[in-house]
């Protein structure tokens, strides 16, 4: 059939204009990669080619790629990282500097060439940069091929082989993978700790194995043909070797795992995925598989409801790794646990990073909060269905978590790189807590319904992406008409903390009353005020803070239960408001400000207020003391 020249013209033309939107862009990359494991002495030869699409403005002279496996070397960064951080992963602590010759992670690279023309390049640690032959200008596309070998690490983090729980082979990191270069530049950050960041296209990945093995991997398994002739070093024509293939598109990484007594589960969900378990025979967790089939429905829809459908056609729980490790359509988990809540709620986790990861492709080293703090609340959210609990706020773990450091004084600011926090601990409570107290606040900021519009338009403006804060904050500023720039500005660049007080009341007349309350600390808030009558009513109040401007119109509280009263807005640089009420003084038996922890107050004591007890006369004791502290 004959090609027409105005469809081709057409087609060419669509991404660009796509691309343009908001000046937004982003570069695509689209791998063929082929590997080969040697179980006997754990080594492994590809071959890879990348086809790299710059849609930047800018032109491209030189690339970056990361070499994953040699952290795992002694003295490597990631080595004296963790012997000298305080606070140590106890997965890693020094067993790095302990590893022999032959159970080190080694990942070299040779043959590296740009459309068939050998490049420079040289290797520091983790990354390999190279020297284009051809700079690569705006809107063009270039082929990279390499070969490259290595030795498969014993398992310290993440990757590596015979895990503790006996899986064989944990590959995530193993293939030298394309620094992202976005709107910010290169992103080469060496492997040190954590977090990882890439750019989405297609992947198309054989992997030789002896037979006997079984993998589970991002992507949908195809036919390997036998005559599959893909260039490797490695590819012997070995007859009991099987050749796996698989394929994803719209990733922005590739996992597998293999082990030769995995056994392998699947179960279709409706109008989901391809639900599959890959595990050992004595798992822990294999008993669990019927029950996770029964759950698996409802944690798709739900979460397809709130935040838009899993976008993938399949979703691999694979037994491997050293803990819950979330990668495209798939994740890597330790089989651990008795209870089935706690399996469950680990798969919750790993699984909603399909969306906050997989799905919405936040730099993590540089918005780890987007990422961990994201899965956070939405596994916050969908438990709560999962388990039937339906608490009005399943988010209050998280709160409890940013308290303690705050108690310890070891809080830094959410714009800190994820590996330059100064220790774990400050990093985990940063990105876990006060990235899922984020979304919490917002919603009680913005109400209900605005929040969940902007969570959805999240989804659907940024799905297959890479969205910073800033994008986010944006989307709540058009679903709610408010302005919400201080907010992100305060909560992740700074440390300050919110404490608000009610402090007393105030007769005003017959039918009203002022309530006095106080902003302590240095974070303004709009927040709720509940208060109680002796009739048994209660009445909500809305405060909001005047560098909002706007209100959405008939704001619901977070949670959806109540349609507070709007009241006059709160100026932040005034320590003081009188919230007046229609309600007598006498009547009033209890205050509180933000009754169901929205906020993430500091100090929560000075948050209710009731009326002081009346003392006998001849007590010496002063007789009205409004204000108890
Ligand atoms: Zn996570």
């Amino acid at each position: 059939m004959q090609k027409s020249v105005f469809w081709v013209a057409v087609c060419a033309l669509l991404p660009v204009a796509a691309q343009s939107q908001n000046g937004y862009w982003q570069n695509h990359v689209d791998y063929t990669l082929s590997v080969q494991v040697n179980p006997e002495n754990h080594t492994f030869s590809g071959w890879e080619r990348l086809k790299y699409t710059n849609n930047s403005p800018d032109t491209l002279r030189e690339v970056y790629y990361h070499l994953y496996f040699n952290a795992f070397q002694p003295e490597s960064m990631m080595d004296v990282r963790s012997r000298s951080i305080a606070d140590p992963d106890k997965r890693v602590t020094d067993r790095i500097s302990k590893l022999r010759p032959e159970e080190v992670g080694r990942q070299t690279v040779s043959n590296l060439k740009q459309n068939g023309v050998d490049l420079y390049f040289e290797t520091q640690n983790t990354v390999l940069r190279a020297v284009l032959a051809q700079p690569l200008l705006p809107g063009q596309t270039t082929e990279l091929t390499l070969d490259f070998d290595g030795q498969v690490p014993v398992q310290i983090r993440r990757s590596g082989r015979n895990n503790k729980e006996g899986v064989d082979y944990s590959m995530a990191q193993w293939y030298p993978k394309l620094a992202a270069y976005d709107r910010h530049g290169w992103h080469p950050d060496p492997y040190v700790g954590r977090e990882f960041y890439g750019d989405f296209g297609k992947f198309e990945v054989h992997i030789g194995l002896p037979a006997t093995y079984v993998v589970g991997a991002t992507g949908m398994e195809v036919p390997a043909l036998v005559n599959d002739l893909i260039p490797s070093k490695g590819r012997k024509a070995k007859k009991e070797v099987r050749w796996w293939r698989f394929e994803a598109e719209n990733v922005h990484d590739f996992v597998w795992a293999a082990d030769p007594e995995f056994v392998h589960k699947k179960i279709q969900i409706p109008n989901g995925p391809l639900l599959q378990f890959y595990h050992r025979p004595d798992a822990k967790s294999s008993r669990h598989w019927d029950r996770l089939a029964q759950d698996a429905p409802l944690f798709f829809a739900f979460m397809a409801e709130k935040f838009g459908p899993y976008a993938y056609p399949q979703f691999s729980v694979i037994q491997g790794g050293d803990g819950g490790m979330e990668y495209p359509m798939a994740t890597l988990m330790l089989a651990q646990g008795d209870e089935y809540e706690g399996f469950l709620g680990l798969f919750a986790h790993e699984t909603c990073h399909a969306w906050f990861h997989g799905m919405l492709g936040t730099n993590e080293q540089a918005y780890s909060w987007m990422d961990e703090g994201f899965a956070t609340f939405a596994e916050d959210e969908v438990m709560n269905v999962l388990t039937r609990k339906n608490e009005l706020n399943p988010h209050l773990g998280s709160l409890r978590g940013y308290l303690a450091l705050r108690k310890r004084g070891a809080q830094e600011p959410l714009t800190t790189p994820a590996d330059l926090y100064d220790v774990n601990f400050a990093y985990s409570i940063a990105s876990y807590s006060m990235g899922s107290l984020f979304l919490v606040q917002l919603r009680n900021i913005v109400g209900e319904d605005a929040f969940w519009a902007t969570m959805r338009a999240y989804y659907e403006n940024w799905k297959f992406k890479h969205p910073e804060p800033s994008d986010l904050i944006r989307l709540a500023e058009r679903k709610s008409g408010m302005e919400l720039d201080w907010y992100l500005a305060l909560w992740a660049g700074t440390t300050k903390g919110i404490d608000y007080a009610a402090e007393g009341v105030q007769r005003f007349g017959a039918g009203s009353t002022g309530i006095q309350l106080r902003r302590v600390g240095n974070f303004p808030m709009p927040f709720d005020v509940e208060v109680r009558t002796r009739s048994g009513a209660t009445y909500v109040y809305h405060v909001p803070l005047s560098l909002s401007q706007k209100q959405p119109e008939n704001r619901k509280s977070a949670g959806g239960r109540a349609v507070p009263t709007v009241v006059r807005a709160w100026d932040w640089t005034h320590p003081t408001y009188v919230l007046q009420v229609g309600i007598s003084s006498e009547e009033i038996t209890q205050v509180v400000v933000d009754p169901h922890q929205w906020m993430a107050d500091v100090e929560r004591k000075n948050n209710t207020w009731t009326p002081p007890v009346t003392h006998a006369p001849d007590e010496t004791a002063p007789a009205v003391e409004v204000a108890p502290k």
